[in-house]
This record gives C-alpha cells, structure tokens and sequence, in this order.
C-alpha cells in the first residue's frame, strides 16, 4: 500500500512476509505480529515518525539512531532483526550494513 501525504509518497507498508525489496514501511507491519507483541508493545519508534527508520538509499540514519538509543527493547528488537535476517532499515540502532558486520564477527 503507498502511503503518500501531500500528494507525495513517502513510504509504503506490505503485508508481512513479502520479500525484503518490497519491506519499506515493514516496521509498522511488524507490530501486528502477535508473537512478537510483548516488545514491540514497548518500542519506541512506534512513537515517532518510521519513515526516519527505512531511508532513502544514502539518506540520514542519524535520527533513528538516536531514537533507538533511548529504546527499552533495543536488545530485543536487535536480535529479532539478526534472526530474521531484516535486510532494510534500523533495527536495535544498526543499519543493514552494521548488521551485516556484526554478524559475520559472530560467525
Ligand atoms: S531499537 Fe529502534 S528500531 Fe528497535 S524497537 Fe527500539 S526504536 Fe524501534
């Protein structure tokens, strides 16, 4: 679904489980995911804007970070990212390619 405001689109939410090049906007589908509910009931970027969290390719990171920063359930949603192998957006305050180097360090 395109989600556009102003005439303008800027961002989209696909149902859960498509494939990753279409998972913009995958975040606010995610909290529908009842058993994923109990931390995602208290993360902090279902307060804030989500567009901050799945940039433009070469677009800030710099506020998601900060939010996730401050996120009670950053571990949490860390680990369901490296889990679930989430190839777009911040999770647990790293970028896809953070995410990519932290886990090739775990291997
Ligand atoms: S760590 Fe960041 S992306 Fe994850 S739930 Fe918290 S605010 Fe959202």
């Amino acid at each position: 679904m395109r989600l556009e405001a102003d005439g303008k689109e800027w961002g989209h939410v696909m149902d859960w489980g498509e494939r990753p090049e279409q998972e913009l906007g995958v975040l606010t589908d995610l909290f529908d995911e009842p058993e994923e509910q109990e931390w995602q009931d208290r993360a902090l970027c279902a307060q804030t804007d989500p567009e901050a969290f799945f940039p433009e390719k070469g677009g800030s990171t710099r506020e998601a970070k900060r939010i996730c920063q401050g996120c009670e359930v950053k571990d949490d949603c860390l680990e369901y990212a490296l889990a679930h192998d989430e190839r777009f957006g911040i999770w647990g305050g790293l970028s896809e390619r953070e995410r990519r180097k932290l886990k090739k360090r775990a291997v």
